[in-house]
């Protein structure tokens, strides 16, 4: 194997030093993840290995941002399977720290606030959850920022590397947040948004999808349809007839239905006009999140006509 495990930040900041400055690399690409990974994971990490002289992907289950410890305890954990996919892929280095690497004095007493955006849609059935992301985004940014260990690396930033970080459309809420954290705060990185990867029958690929069962897997394809379905209407200029969308999500036993709405892809605000009777034009994003069986499920589809 070529890639290679850190555990710390010291020698995160060591290693990506020490390769940048052996390829005299002009950029580094930060794909942070959960572990757990799949093909949707695969293909952040081929676009970062695309575009970046050395690439660092992070895997990191962050207890800030489970409400429920269950949760956190269940949600699965695959080191040495994740590591091989990222080198099948070219990824230079793995960081897998320790709980207590990145929070040595418990919990921080400072945090990102997500704000209002972070309480809808997601926020509301998972209070926190999007403060407890962004403050472990901001961490891993600060991480992974190339040049730290660098000769010649100064406190502006000039001449230092190019800084990309790779998100997933999956999780649209929480690259909306991301994109509107770094905004706000000025990080100096380049948020890259990577389309969401699905397998053949349209289900979008997803860690949790291990646990549904046969059953539900196929009920859970009712998400992805309805999805499509305003899609093919706003790709025509139709009404976007969200109800219909709706009542078909709705028919489906084994789906309970979170929410289904059409919002500003920027702010997260439904739509007011644009999605019912008058013909979609210009930019939305359909986001649609429920449960089925035990597994919550999110899905979306960005919308541009
Ligand atoms: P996670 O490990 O679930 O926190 O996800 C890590 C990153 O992978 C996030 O940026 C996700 O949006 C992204 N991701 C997860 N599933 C997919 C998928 N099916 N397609 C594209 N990106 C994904």
């Amino acid at each position: 194997m070529a890639i290679q495990l850190v555990t710390t930040a010291a020698a995160l900041r060591a290693e990506s030093a020490r390769l940048l400055t052996r390829r005299r690399g002009a950029s580094q690409g930060l794909v942070p993840t959960m572990g757990a990974l799949h093909e949707g994971h695969a293909q952040l990490a081929r676009t970062a290995v695309a575009q970046n002289d050395v690439v660092v992907a992070s895997i990191f289950v962050n207890p800030l941002q489970f409400g429920d410890a269950a949760d956190l305890d269940r949600y699965p954990r695959t080191l040495e399977a994740d590591l091989a996919l990222l080198d099948a892929e070219g990824v230079d280095l793995a960081f897998a720290p320790s709980v207590d690497e990145v929070y040595p004095g418990g919990e921080p007493l400072v945090r990102i606030t997500a704000g209002p955006m972070g309480e809808k849609w997601e926020g509301a059935s998972r209070p926190g959850h999007f403060d407890g992301a962004l403050t472990v985004v901001a961490k891993l940014l600060h991480y992974g920022t190339p040049g730290a260990g660098l000769p010649g690396g100064d406190a502006t930033g000039a001449g230092l590397p190019a800084y990309r970080a790779y998100f997933g459309q999956k999780d649209a809420q929480q690259l909306a947040l991301v994109r509107r954290m770094v905004e706000d705060l000025n990080f100096p990185v380049e948020i890259v948004a990577v389309p969401t990867v699905r397998s053949a029958d349209g289900l979008a690929l997803s860690s949790r999808n291990r646990f549904l069962s046969d059953g539900e897997r196929e009920a859970a394809l009712v998400l992805s349809r309805a999805l499509r379905l305003i899609e093919e209407r706003a790709n025509a200029h139709e009404p976007l007839d969200l109800d219909s969308a709706q009542a078909l999500v709705g028919s489906q036993p084994l789906v309970g239905l979170d929410y289904f709405e059409v919002v500003d892809p920027r702010t997260l605000e439904p739509l007011a006009e644009n999605c019912r009777d008058t013909p979609f034009r210009g930019e939305g994003l359909a986001l649609i999140a429920a449960k089925v069986g035990p597994v919550r499920l999110i899905d979306n589809a960005p919308l541009n006509s």
